[in-house]
């Protein structure tokens, strides 16, 4: 008996009470205007990007600092007064345990169970019998198994992260160095123009190319392998990474704070952008990109990285992808032992591959595509 028989028997014989219950919930939803919805939607899922690395405290402490002008003036004069390690590490990081650390875990973990659970009620529940209308692979589902492992791989990721913030906010809040300015104009009201997407565009091409070398051979097998273990990805596929690669991405993020001047409007702005959209990119949901994002891919971009592998390594900006031959091409067939993000041509491939890679193309949505048609059939 093939699997999905054995899905559609199991469905029947749910509970009716459950199956009411669900109708119930649906015919209330259906009553709220779409654009109410999903703005609601939306706001959740900019609180679970903000909070579940904790980050929503180091913009408190940027916040505190801005108001504060002598934190400033503290920098200045630790930097000619070198004191001794250990009473300077005290004078930095004052506050962090237990306050910092408990607040930045405890709330972290609050917001991505709730909102992450409500996300996956949402969607995976009560929709769960019409994923054609909203699923980016609404023929293939992430074994239980696999949602296990996913929420424990990134729980344990997202508590690093805590700590993370938690230690740079007290950094921050003590008078520790930063290139974080607060001063509207202080380095010039051109650069202020710029320093937004300058540092934007920066960080997501080092993020690009940080990815694409996480899919080389090595690195893949014994790191990076273990984010691909969901070929379906979900809200809590974000931050199931091996923690020496959520590190080293996290270090992108944290670099402009200690060698760019930016004003802290724009680093925070631009960290709850990059969050928001890690959540969506992976959410396995058709979200598309809006009006006034030209650069931003559609959902199903990074959702493509996980069923094929090997192919568009970007996140927020899709011309790295064009601009490096990555992006994944109509006449290539892409597989987890085909690297390099090349893919490999349909005139070499045998009758069996084409017809697995048929098969793929057509567990996709083609409402995840602009126009709602799948451009890879
Ligand atoms: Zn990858
Ligand atoms: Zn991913």
């Amino acid at each position: 008996m093939s699997k999905t028989e054995k899905k559609k028997i199991v469905r029947t014989q749910e509970p009716e009470a459950t199956m009411m219950l669900n109708k119930d919930l649906d015919k209330d939803w259906s009553t709220i205007p779409d654009y109410i919805t999903s703005g609601l939607l939306s706001g959740l899922v900019f609180i679970m990007g903000i909070t579940m690395r904790g980050d929503w405290l180091m913009f408190m402490a940027h916040y505190r600092r801005s108001q504060d002008s002598e934190l400033d003036s503290l920098m200045d004069r630790n930097a000619t007064e070198p004191t001794e390690l250990g009473l300077w590490l005290q004078e930095r990081f004052t506050g962090l345990w237990p306050d910092y650390i408990v607040g930045a875990t405890v709330v972290s973990y609050l917001f991505f169970f709730g909102i992450g659970g409500f996300l996956h009620v949402y969607y995976y529940v009560m929709q769960k019998d019409n994923p054609e209308s909203w699923k980016c692979q609404p023929n293939k589902w992430l074994s239980k198994k696999d949602e296990i492992h996913e929420i424990i791989v990134g729980w344990f990721s997202l508590t690093i992260g805590s700590v993370l913030s938690a230690a740079l906010a007290t950094w921050v809040i003590n008078g520790g160095y930063t290139t974080i300015y607060y001063e509207f104009g202080k380095h010039g009201y051109l650069w202020a123009l710029v320093e937004l997407p300058f540092v934007f565009l920066l960080t997501d091409y080092i993020t690009y190319w940080y990815h694409r070398i996480y899919h080389l051979p090595f690195l893949y097998k014994h790191f990076h392998k273990l984010h691909h273990t969901y070929k379906q990805p979900t809200a809590f596929s974000v931050t199931a990474i091996h923690p020496v690669e959520f590190l080293s991405i996290q270090m992108i993020y944290i670099m402009p704070m200690f060698v760019i001047p930016i004003h802290a409007v724009a680093y925070c702005g631009m960290l709850c952008y990059i969050y928001y959209h890690g959540i969506i990119d992976h959410s396995g949901i058709t979200f598309k990109k809006l009006w006034f994002q030209p650069w931003q891919p559609d959902c199903i971009f990074h959702d493509n990285h996980h069923q094929y592998f090997h192919v568009n390594f970007g996140f927020n900006v899709e011309l790295w992808d064009k601009l490096h031959g990555t992006q994944r091409q109509k006449d290539k067939i892409y597989r987890e032992d085909i690297f390099y993000g090349n893919g490999k041509d349909i005139s070499e491939a045998t009758r069996e591959e084409l017809e697995a890679d048929e098969q793929q193309r057509h567990d996709e949505n083609p409402l995840a595509y602009q126009q709602n048609k799948n451009k890879y059939l």
